[in-house]
């Protein structure tokens, strides 16, 4: 097993100021209200024009995301590479809604494919279908609504957007993850992101990641038969398997709409559907590639410890574990040590468009449950053990 309680090695490239501050925004995150009241006045300020992109920057910008261009990120790629800690790159402004907004999101994704092309240390890419095509029409695809004409064309720029990304992505030799969204838009997500495993993955090895979150009831069955259709048609799947990140938004709409939640009933029911899917893509790693995007402690020593039943190395290359910059460093930096492929998510752009990405990291980490307590008490042993490493000892 590998001992995630180890701070040193978690918070290596942390100076002692890095880490009071993370400890003060964590400690920011534990009080809901703050968060709630502070998200929304940062908006407002922001749309009345205040300059608080400094006060931003120097705080939760910091923790969470990589730099403000592509190249200013790169410095912490070269850092976290001297760790054995890959990286991969996301322009994390969302929910383009223009032509012109989709375009350069576009070209935001192919700059990320052509930097990762050229560094060992970012060995994927991303994109969220929604940068890339309206939601709008995500969503009527997945509830089966025709398209009228211009919605019909509107379409076929989304799939040649998207198509585009991942034949770049396969002249680079760059793999392309696809991330999971809300359940109202996923089917269409999910279609796309089979047709092209289906014309991408006939190699040896996936080129094209889909995203399996682990939170919906029906995302067994659909795992099976995928592998199913995978083994018929002789293609590999790549699959990133997560538990889910919009269950607020899935049960608002579905009390208001008047469907059954398609989501676990608890945590506990999210955790034995997410350790089923995990068994069930471990022993069929002849035809699937585990991303495994999680902060749960429990979900990585589940992999760590299966791997070492069969006997597989640390790098064995079937095998990714991924986590956000700015949390769980104490899983990253841990893993990595020990040799496992390790890959983190990194963020970046202008202060101003990914305060969205920011709000939800802070939401993700206030809510019941959320992940605050644990990185306040880690941040808080490793503090704690530098101040006494420096104290001489009494004689
Ligand atoms: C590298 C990476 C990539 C990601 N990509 C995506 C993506 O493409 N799409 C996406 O949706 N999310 C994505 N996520 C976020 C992910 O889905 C989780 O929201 C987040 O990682 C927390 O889950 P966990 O496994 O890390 O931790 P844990 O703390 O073990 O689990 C928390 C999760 O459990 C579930 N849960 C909590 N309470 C309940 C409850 N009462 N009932 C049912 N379920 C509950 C929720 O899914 C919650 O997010 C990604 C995360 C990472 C690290």
């Amino acid at each position: 097993m590998v001992r995630f309680e180890d701070t040193k090695t978690a918070y290596n490239l942390k100076s002692d100021q890095e880490l009071r501050k993370a400890y003060l925004l964590f400690k920011l995150f534990s009080k809901q209200i703050l968060v709630s009241v502070g998200g929304k006045l940062v908006l407002f300020l922001l749309r009345i024009g205040l300059p608080i992109h400094s006060l931003l920057k120097n705080t939760v910008y910091t923790q969470f995301c990589a730099g403000t261009s592509d190249n200013d990120s790169m410095k912490l790629v070269n850092l976290l590479s001297q760790v054995n800690i890959k990286s991969y790159m996301h322009y994390a402004a969302e929910g383009q809604r223009t032509e012109a907004g989709m375009d350069a999101s576009l070209e935001r994704v192919l700059e990320t494919v052509s930097l990762s092309s050229a560094n060992p240390g970012l060995p994927f890419a991303v994109f969220k279908a929604t940068a890339l095509g309206s939601a709008a029409l995500f969503k009527k695809k997945t509830a089966g609504i025709s398209f009228n004409k211009e919605e019909s064309e509107a379409w076929s720029r989304v799939l040649e957007r998207i198509n585009r990304c991942c034949e770049v992505a396969k002249n680079k030799g760059v793999r392309l993850l696809i991330d999971a969204e809300e359940s109202w838009l996923q089917d269409a997500i999910d279609e796309i992101a089979l047709d092209l495993m289906r014309l991408f993955n006939t190699g040896e090895r996936a080129l094209i990641f889909t995203t399996a979150q682990l939170y919906r009831k029906d995302r067994l069955p659909y795992l099976n038969c995928l592998i199913k259709t995978a083994t018929e048609e002789k293609f590999q799947l790549g699959i990133k398997l997560v538990r889910g990140a919009y269950i607020e938004k899935e049960t608002k709409r579905a009390l208001e709409k008047g469907y059954d939640i398609p989501l676990c009933s608890s945590k506990e029911a999210t955790d034995a559907n997410f350790n089923a899917a995990l068994a069930l893509i471990l022993t069929c790693l002849d035809r699937c590639e585990l991303f495994l995007g999680s902060h749960s402690e429990d979900s990585a020593q589940r992999v760590i410890q299966w791997m070492k039943e069969q006997q597989l190395p640390a790098d064995y290359s079937k095998i990714w574990f991924s986590q956000l910059y700015g949390m769980a460093d104490h899983i990253s930096f841990n893993l990595a040590a020990q040799g496992y492929q390790v890959v983190k998510y990194l963020p970046y752009g202008p202060v101003k468009e990914v305060i969205p990405y920011l709000i939800r990291r802070a939401e993700e980490n206030t809510s019941v449950g959320g992940q605050s307590p644990r990185e306040l008490s880690l941040i808080k042993k490793e503090l704690k053990r530098r101040k006494q490493a420096k104290t001489p000892e009494l004689k």
